[in-house]
């Protein structure tokens, strides 16, 4: 039988990451969390922007002196050398006491899989201390799904690639300092075995970003355009064209994130304790929070969330087993992402007309406009990443063993 209690070294472990909450986090900060987030890059807290940048600031020093912006990595670079149960444990105790996550973005553990040690010793000691941004260059025009299929080309000429194409969807692109690309750099061999995985600056001669705006209001996407960028050969991490492994290797690690199944069950709870009040307060705002229906969605997701910490805890075994999660990547991401369509759902039906509201600051607006920013946010969580009908593919084929299409 599986036992989920922790061992005394578990449960010892758990409480020293309570006590250092209870200590280190600003109480505003952690007031704002409750009714905050960053969904969409729309904020919904009730501090100014100024202040909680103040209170991050000093939450993000407590936490990068103990190790545990990139808790998993050695601490010779800036990381905490925990193991996997123990970076579990940190990463849902802070979930469970809505301590903002900090953490170093998914290209760092690719660099500590894949990258030389001289990569590894430039990017990842400032990726810790929050002094490079990055943004992914995956996506064209013509490739998403069909990732494989890139075209933007990078020619050799001499110790250079000369780069020219176009990236699309690309995250951050307008803060970023540098960007992980995809890039063809032998056009003649298979499509798999002519990528190389780059990294470079994003201010070099001949990027021009050219942002898109969202329906949240945010605008965080851009296109992306190369025209005769020059990048060092040396810019690839792992081999030249074999660079399609290592991204990989990157998405396994985007899929396979484990914090969400807490954060699911704070939002369910959060909103039925607002039901729950509302119901004894009787303001006639929430009426349909009484009808059986709300009931019974509310119930099957709290069941749901409860599978999601069952994948999360499958993915945190094998991890702690030395397997790379993937199909059960997959599996966690797509359960993930459609169970966050879902429980926003049922959120902004349980409130009826009053979840629509977007202002945040109205009286009438339920728990401060947070389940229209859900509801809108989640939308995408099923196509970034890879799609859910491409995650359903993987486990057709790769886990199943299914015939391809
Ligand atoms: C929030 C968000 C952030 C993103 N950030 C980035 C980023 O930072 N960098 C980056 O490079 N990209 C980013 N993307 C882009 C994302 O990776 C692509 O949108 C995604 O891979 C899908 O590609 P596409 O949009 O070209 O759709 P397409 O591949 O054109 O797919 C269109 C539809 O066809 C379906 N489909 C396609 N092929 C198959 C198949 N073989 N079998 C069944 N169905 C199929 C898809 O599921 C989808 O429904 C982001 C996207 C989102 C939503």
């Amino acid at each position: 039988m599986v036992d989920f209690n922790d061992t005394p070294e578990q449960a010892a472990w758990r409480a020293e990451v309570i006590e250092f909450v209870e200590q280190n986090l600003p109480p505003d900060l952690e007031q704002d969390q409750l009714y905050s987030g960053t969904l969409g890059g729309l904020h919904r807290g009730n501090l100014s922007k100024e202040r909680r940048e103040e209170l991050v600031k000093t939450w993000r020093q407590a936490i990068l002196d103990r190790g545990w912006i990139a808790p998993a990595w050695p601490k010779e670079y800036g990381g905490a050398d925990l193991s996997t149960i123990e970076q579990f444990i940190l990463r849902e105790v802070f979930t469970e006491m809505r301590a903002p996550i900090i953490s170093v973005h998914d290209v760092g553990s690719t660099i500590l899989v894949h990258g030389s040690e001289e990569q590894k010793a430039k990017f990842l000691p400032p990726m810790v201390r929050g002094e490079i941004q990055w943004c992914q260059g995956y996506s064209e025009p013509g490739s998403g799904s069909d990732l494989a299929s890139v075209q933007t080309r990078g020619l050799r000429d001499g110790d250079d690639f000369v780069i020219n194409g176009q990236k699309i969807w690309t995250s951050g692109a307008m803060t970023a300092d540098m960007i992980f690309a995809l890039v063809r750099t032998d056009a003649e061999a298979p499509k798999h075995r002519g990528i190389s995985y780059l990294l470079f600056e994003m201010d070099k001669p001949g990027i021009q970003i050219r942002p898109l705006d969202q329906m949240s209001g945010a605008s965080q996407f851009t296109e992306v355009f190369f025209e005769d960028v020059r990048v060092p050969v040396s810019a690839a991490v792992g081999e030249i064209n074999r660079g399609w492994y290592v991204g990989a290797t990157h998405l396994d690690f985007e899929r396979s994130s484990i914090g969400s199944a807490v954060g699911f069950a704070n939002r369910l709870n959060d909103l039925i304790e607002f039901l729950q009040a509302e119901g004894e307060a009787d303001t006639g705002r929430s009426q349909l929070g009484r009808h059986e229906w709300v009931r019974l969605a509310l119930a099957e997701r709290a069941t749901e969330t409860t599978v999601a910490r069952q994948f999360s805890n499958r993915i945190i075994t094998m991890q702690a087993r030395g397997i790379i999660p993937n199909t059960e990547a997959s599996e966690q991401k797509l359960f993930s992402s459609e169970l966050h369509q879902r429980i926003s759902n049922t959120g902004i039906k349980a409130l009826g007309p009053y979840g629509m509201l977007y202002e945040e600051n109205d009286e009438r607006t339920p728990q401060r406009a947070r389940w229209g920013t859900y509801y809108l946010a989640s939308v995408s969580e099923t196509i970034g990443a890879g799609t859910s009908e491409i995650q359903r593919n993987v486990i057709a084929t790769r886990g199943l063993g299914l015939p391809r299409g």
